[in-house]
């Protein structure tokens, strides 16, 4: 951030405001443990900020501090609408378009007041009054850590917003492990855990939750991975009859997708999720390495994210799509 961009935020901040803050549509660790950090920094500095998920977020996300807060747009519009239309300030977190944002789009183009953005994916929209935009950290969250810290704040930060800082670190470096991970992320860390973050606690909430269904359709999954050695690609398809069979419910895909690449050699995993009720086929990418799954997405997917971890979808049928990928695959460089 510069030092005028900086200024801007404090002189925003100086009165207290009616702040909205949104994270993506589909909202992972990153995404809610960002909103949530800023939610209860708002509220310990006498604002009034609500934090507006387009969707819902998943169920092992529940135990967030202050997630019981979280408006959900899509399933309240006119309230959620009345909400926007007050706000004296939004910020959006963990995304840098604003179709981001699923159908709020239509109602966040409406407004007038300044809008803040922090975020770590590339090709920002130019839609923000401040823009602390950088695609070199690992996670939102991080920058969170540092967004409060530039406004002198840093004492301000607790084991509450502290924990829900360390969960997105956590989820969107893979457990410390994607390469975005440095020193820094893990000196905040450090940081974190001296506030007093139960970082032993916190993976376990996160990560050992799982329902028998979820672990049932897991082993779907895996047995439906496709492997196309000579492209070191793999990867998996689910149909909506299978997340019908095991039950799925919001967050039961998530993670599927980095099994593809836990196989020796393959640089490259996709899954392919068929979704009835919004008639498309949502689809993640990962890759080791060179590989820019993000310019794969955009190019091809209507979609992007990371070099490293990016995501689209499809309109055709579920067929169709896998075709049209494994033809792209035969033609890469990889
Ligand atoms: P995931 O595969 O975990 O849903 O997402 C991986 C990364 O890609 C995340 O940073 C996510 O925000 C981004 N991403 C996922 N889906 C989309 C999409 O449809 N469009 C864009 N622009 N980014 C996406
Ligand atoms: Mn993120």
């Amino acid at each position: 951030m510069t030092i005028q961009d900086i200024q801007a935020v404090q002189e925003l901040l100086a009165t207290p405001k009616k702040i909205a803050i949104i994270p993506h549509r589909g909202p992972d660790g990153d995404a809610m443990g960002s909103t949530l950090a800023l939610y209860h920094f708002l509220l310990k500095n006498n604002h009034q900020p609500v934090v507006m998920a387009p969707n819902e977020f998943p169920d092992f996300l529940a135990w967030l501090p202050g997630s019981e807060t979280v408006e959900v747009y899509e399933k309240e519009r006119v309230k959620c609408t009345a909400i926007l239309n007050e706000a004296e300030l939004i910020f959006t977190l963990d995304f840098n378009a604003l179709h981001r944002t699923g159908e709020m789009e239509t109602v966040l183009k409406t407004l007038t007041v300044p809008f803040i953005m922090i975020d770590h994916h590339q090709k920002p929209d130019d839609y923000a009054t401040v823009m602390y935009s950088d695609t070199q950290f690992g996670s939102t969250c991080e920058m969170i850590y540092n967004f409060i810290t530039y406004l002198g704040q840093k004492s301000s930060i607790d084991k509450t917003i502290a924990t829900c800082i360390y969960t997105g670190i956590l989820t969107d470096s893979g457990s410390f492990r994607f390469p975005k991970t440095t020193g820094n992320t893990h000196r905040i860390v450090a940081d974190l855990i001296d506030l007093g973050v139960e970082n032993t606690v916190v993976p376990t909430l996160l990560f050992d939750n799982s329902s028998y269904n979820r672990l049932q359709l897991l082993g779907r999954a895996l047995q439906n991975m496709q492997l196309i050695p000579e492209k070191q690609t793999s990867y998996i398809t689910l149909t909506q009859a299978e997340l019908n069979e095991f039950h799925f419910v919001k967050g039961d895909t998530e993670g599927i997708v980095n099994y593809g690449l836990s196989i020796k050699g393959i640089v490259f995993s996709a899954i392919f999720i068929e979704n009835q009720e919004e008639k498309i086929i949502k689809i993640s990418f990962r890759s080791q390495g060179a590989f820019d799954v993000n310019e794969f997405a955009r190019n091809h997917f209507n979609g992007g994210g990371h070099i490293n971890a990016a995501g689209g979808k499809s309109e055709e049928s579920l067929s169709a799509t896998v075709a049209k990928f494994e033809e792209l695959v035969h033609q890469l460089n990889i």
